[in-house]
């Protein structure tokens, strides 16, 4: 399948070409150039199927043959081995959990896979590959773990010394094998800033593959797909039709793997997209216009996002027509006094701790699921990743998992640099 740009139509890309350079040269997001639409018997076979099944099966369509069925057959199964569970809350609303993976966020689902994807074409093209990646937290975890021990490809980590928090620190700096982390004095803008500057060096990319691994990358937000039709496979198919999706969205990268299922003919009622205090979306859908504003911080911090990059992909599959998104997709946003009441809520009435990103999708089903409806929100985090907010208002103590903890007991090894971004390039490979 070949990729073009939102910016414009006629600009196509390779897969190859499309992973590693994640932004279209017109600075546009690449997009499948078909969507196919999945016959009735293939949704009469997601019953009871797994992750790596129906990843194969949904995935073939954009990675092959450019990537071999039998190789890609092995690598979505390596990718997607951990558990995705439903989980019901209550009579109408339950939770899919996507923190059961390395780094306990659903962001491990894109990571692993956009690895191997890449890991892929570092093997076939000869030169190794340097994934730089800036991070103000939790994207350093995913993708240093999700790359970790990866043939062929070799991972940098920029950070802002002291400004991350000493879990997510650990997380990144304890791994070794093909990852370096950098400590950077200064702020996480000069991180990104350094990172770009690389890219931007003619005579460092005449000699060395240098990629991206954000969440504009094709490879990193596609497979997030597989998670919505792996939900179906664990609810009794007579509910499908009523059923309500529920994303928690900051960047729009997992609500856009949700909708590409959908445009495969998913055959589930409707979306919503669930905000913070940030809230472009909700205002763009009242109005039609789309007006991006400073990021607010907030409780629910990973989607503290005023100009959500993966808006461009949202409305190109609905045909940039504002009326046909609104047909499929409501947006409602949630203050942090909200997100501390639905946790304390949802804990005292049903058992369940949510992370207050979490929180955020269950507060939009409780007050807009219709009578028959029934909801699924996704459960982005572990709530030990956030364990200060949700102890405060769940009241309970919050278990750390031992694979958490396990980076507790590591040593850190990280590289103190300036923030100039020369600094780097004699690690690059
Ligand atoms: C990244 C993240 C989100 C937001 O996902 P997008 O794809 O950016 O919309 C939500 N929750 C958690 C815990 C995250 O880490």
């Amino acid at each position: 399948m070949k990729f073009y740009s939102t910016n414009n139509k006629n600009h196509v890309a390779d897969l190859k070409t499309a992973v590693l350079k994640g932004l279209a040269p017109d600075k546009g997001l690449y997009m499948p150039e078909n969507i196919p639409v999945l016959p009735k018997s293939f949704w009469d076979w997601v019953p009871g199927r797994s992750m790596g099944e129906i990843g194969f099966e949904i995935l073939k369509h954009f990675f092959c043959p450019d990537i071999p069925e039998d190789k890609f057959k092995e690598m979505v199964e390596d990718a997607f081995n951990f558990p995705v569970p439903v989980v019901k809350v209550n009579d109408q609303i339950s939770s899919l959990e996507l923190f059961h993976g390395p780094t306990l966020a659903f962001k491990d689902v894109g990571a692993r896979f956009l690895a191997r994807v890449m890991s892929y074409f570092a093997d076939f093209g000869g030169k190794p590959i340097n994934v730089l990646a800036a991070t103000s937290g939790d994207t350093g975890s995913a993708v240093a773990n999700g790359f970790l021990g990866v043939p062929n490809v070799y991972v940098h980590i920029l950070y802002p010394s002291g400004l991350v928090s000493k879990l997510q620190e650990l997380q990144f700096t304890t791994l070794g094998q093909n990852v370096t982390a950098y400590e950077v004095k200064g702020v996480f803008d000069d991180c990104q800033r350094m990172v770009k500057e690389a890219f931007m060096d003619a005579d460092v990319n005449a000699q060395k593959v240098l990629t991206s691994a954000n969440s504009i990358n094709l490879a990193r937000f596609l497979p997030q797909s597989v998670y919505y039709v792996h939900a179906l496979a664990q609810i009794p198919q007579e509910k499908w039709k009523d059923l309500v999706i529920c994303v928690p969205s900051g960047n729009f990268g997992d609500i856009t793997a949700g909708l590409v299922a959908y445009k495969m003919g998913m055959p589930v009622k409707r979306f919503i997209a669930a905000v913070n205090a940030n809230k472009v979306f909700p205002e763009f859908l009242a109005s039609g216009d789309y007006k991006p504003q400073p990021s607010i911080h907030t409780l629910a911090n990973a989607m503290d996002v005023g100009d959500p990059s993966n808006f461009a992909r949202v409305f190109e599959l609905f045909g940039r027509n504002v009326d046909e998104l609104r047909k499929v997709v409501s947006s409602y946003s949630y203050t942090d006094d909200l997100i501390g009441k639905t946790i304390t809520s949802v804990c005292d009435k049903f058992g369940y701790v949510c992370d207050p990103h979490g929180a955020v999708g269950f507060a939009a089903l409780q007050d807009n699921l219709a009578d028959g409806e029934v909801g699924l929100f996704l459960e982005t985090a572990h709530p030990a990743k956030f364990i200060d907010t949700v102890e405060k208002f769940s009241g309970k103590k919050v278990e750390i998992p031992a694979r958490l903890a396990k980076f507790l007991s590591g040593t850190k090894k990280s590289v103190a640099i300036e923030n100039d971004y020369h600094n780097i390039l004699s690690s690059l490979k």
